[in-house]
């Protein structure tokens, strides 16, 4: 579904925030790039995401070079994509109700299965009460639970997080992961970056570690 092949990033030559990358990722997989602060990890989600483009090295999905789809097309390949930036990236001018319903509206659902769905997230991640409410007005550990419901409203292909733990205590981190876990059983293929090793320890399958740019085991 995802491979990296011979891939380097560089933001100021001559230094390297990533050096010859390789990795794959099959459809279903469930995978953590772990490593120290600096190691790559966002650089990594966001080549993913196409908000950055390799220096050299090629990346596909689905065999298709995501470095050379045209901007049209780079919509049209995020929404099979679900994120969740580090950020959060909600819509400021949009309720919390709003940002979860987005994705489906976009992909066209209808009004009551929006309603639906968006509903039961919002339950499900326990900020229904803050429905109504503007992102601003939110705290950032109810900010990061919508970004993480927006983010798998529309049943991504591919679910990627960037440390989407960072601002949750350890009980709801977990209860984060098992969500993500139980998305990946119904066969969303899921890929977290994390430094949290605990977390890696304990879901854990595939994990690939970073140390100053490349990968030094995968496991
Ligand atoms: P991690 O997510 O593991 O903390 P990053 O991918 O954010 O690592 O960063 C990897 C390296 O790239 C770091 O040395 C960081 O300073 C550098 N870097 C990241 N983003 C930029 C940027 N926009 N411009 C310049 N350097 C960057």
């Amino acid at each position: 579904m995802l491979r990296f092949v011979g891939v380097y990033k560089s933001y100021s030559p001559p230094g390297y925030a990533l050096q010859n990358i390789n990795f794959s990722v099959e459809k279903g997989e469930f995978v953590f790039i772990t490593g120290p602060s600096g190691a790559g990890k966002t650089t990594i989600i966001k080549l993913i995401t196409r908000e950055e483009t390799p220096s050299q090295g090629r990346i596909f999905f689905r065999n298709t070079d995501i470095s050379g789809i045209s901007r049209r097309k780079i919509y049209l390949y995020r929404r099979r994509l679900g994120i969740v930036f580090q950020d959060f990236r909600l819509i400021p001018y949009l309720t919390v109700y709003e940002n979860v319903a987005l994705p489906l509206i976009i992909q066209g659902k209808k009004k009551r299965e929006v309603e639906r769905r968006t509903h039961q997230l919002l339950k499900e991640f326990e900020i229904i009460h803050k429905a109504r409410e503007f992102p601003s007005t939110l705290s950032g550990g109810e900010q990061q639970r919508v970004a993480i419901a927006r983010a798998v409203s529309g049943t991504p292909e591919l679910l990627l997080a960037d440390e989407p733990t960072g601002n949750l205590d350890p009980f709801l981190s977990r209860r984060i992961m098992k969500l993500f876990k139980k998305l990946n059983l119904k066969g969303t293929t899921v890929i977290v970056a994390t430094h949290d090793l605990s977390l890696v320890e304990e879901f854990g399958e595939r994990v690939i570690h970073l140390s100053y740019g490349k990968i030094k085991k995968i496991v």
